[in-house]
């Protein structure tokens, strides 16, 4: 029979599915679809591990929002009764000048964050994997550490269906229209109405939001995992999560939790590509590149790879968010661009857009991500 929900949500990655959860917690009626499954390994939230850290190079005003993300990753957590989020602490290494140290320090003291500041020597006393560079300082940030990723999309989506919420699998949005009072989304099986919209395809979001010529860009990422050559002081309890900047690129390190190595991949630095055709093999020379990282900085992390994967950023061009009422229909929201760092803050997002669904307005800090700026940026690249 049909029905008309208050939203529908187009795309359940991380994103998607928060949105769900906390939209059905409030009582909505929600549906979600998703063109392939709950995980699935094409699109941005795959893999074992995401980041999660306060100290934010990005910008300080990411803060306020981590502290409501943290909040909500917890209630996820005791609804789901499972560990999501493993803190092993976050070590920022790089020369004192880089902007992104600079970065971080201006995070920890405007919102009084706890950090301790380290020389190169103590890096190497605290972690001997790490080898550090000359003149590097360390920022080490104890209440960080790693979300278990895939764990963490299962869990929002199945809170989500807990909630009243219907994801449907294997259903493609092929296009949607709206006006004031309704939207409709036409899909492979059929087409579904509601009150309001939410776009949230991560990659493929320049496609179902075509009409905005949003300057987005998505980026090949390859993470992978090495055997280390002596494991034990790779493990989690030994190893805190790290990030590398060297001069022109950074590289991070996710500790081994007993199940899959230890993983390092470099932040950026990869290829544009369309996700409909991008090469999803590990290439020799992603191999080498984070090899001749590890050698010169985790020589005991140089053994056998055991996994590797590719994964997609979705970059603005000012690496900032995306998070905006479409401009010409107020009932259609859209979030994306995350520019890879965005996992770590899904449940806020989700919290976000269920604050503008609802109450056409939220109290969270979300100014820096308006559309308008990608809008302008698209004119003047045209
Ligand atoms: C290698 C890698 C490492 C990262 N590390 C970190 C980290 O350490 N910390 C951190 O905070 N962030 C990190 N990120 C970034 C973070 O993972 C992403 O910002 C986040 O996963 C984006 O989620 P999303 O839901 O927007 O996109 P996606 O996960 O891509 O979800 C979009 C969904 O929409 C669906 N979809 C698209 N089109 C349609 C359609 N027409 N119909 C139906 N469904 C559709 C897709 O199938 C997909 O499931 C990393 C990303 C990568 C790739």
């Amino acid at each position: 029979m049909d029905r008309t929900y208050d939203v529908i949500v187009c795309g359940l990655g991380v994103m998607g599915s928060a949105a769900c959860w906390q939209l059905a917690r409030r009582g909505l009626t929600v549906l979600g679809l998703e063109r392939f499954d709950i995980p699935h390994t094409l699109g941005s939230s795959h893999g074992r591990s995401r980041v999660i850290r306060k100290a934010y190079f990005e910008d300080p005003r990411y803060v306020p929002l981590l502290h409501r993300a943290y909040e909500l990753w917890h209630e996820l957590e005791a609804a789901a009764e499972q560990e999501l989020f493993v803190r092993t602490g976050c070590l920022n290494l790089g020369p004192a000048d880089h902007p992104c140290v600079r970065g971080i320090l201006e995070s920890v003291r405007q919102h009084r964050l706890p950090y301790e500041v380290m020389s190169a020597d103590e890096v190497r006393r605290r972690f001997p994997a790490i080898r550090p560079a000359e003149h590097d300082i360390a920022v080490y940030e104890a209440d960080a550490g790693f979300l278990r990723a895939e764990g963490c999309v299962r869990a929002l989506a199945d809170q989500a269906r807990a909630a009243g919420a219907e994801l449907r699998t294997n259903e493609r949005v092929a296009g949607w229209n709206a006006d004031d009072r309704r939207v409709a989304v036409r899909t492979d099986g059929g087409e579904h109405t509601a009150r309001s919209l939410v776009l949230t395809a991560g990659p493929w979001l320049p496609v179902l939001a075509a009409d905005l010529r949003l300057s987005l860009r998505v980026e090949r990422q390859v993470p992978i995992w090495f055997r280390p050559l002596a494991p034990e002081r790779f493990s989690v309890g030994r190893l805190p999560v790290f990030i590398h900047f060297l001069d022109d690129r950074a590289y991070y390190g996710i500790p081994d939790d007993g199940r899959s190595g230890v993983k390092i991949a470099r932040h950026h630095g990869g290829a544009t590509v369309d996700p409909e055709t991008v090469d999803r093999t590990c290439t020799a020379d992603d191999e080498a590149d984070v090899r001749g990282y590890i050698r010169r900085h985790l020589p005991e992390a140089d053994g056998p790879l055991l996994d590797a994967t590719v994964c997609l950023y979705t970059n603005t061009p000012d690496r900032h968010f995306l998070i905006d009422r479409h401009p010409q229909q107020s009932n259609v929201l859209i979030a994306g661009g995350f520019s890879g760092h965005g996992f770590k803050f899904a449940p806020v997002v989700g919290s976000v857009l269920a604050d503008l669904a609802t109450a056409g307005r939220t109290d969270l800090p979300i100014d820096p991500f308006r559309i308008e700026r990608l809008r302008i940026e698209a004119q003047v690249m045209s």
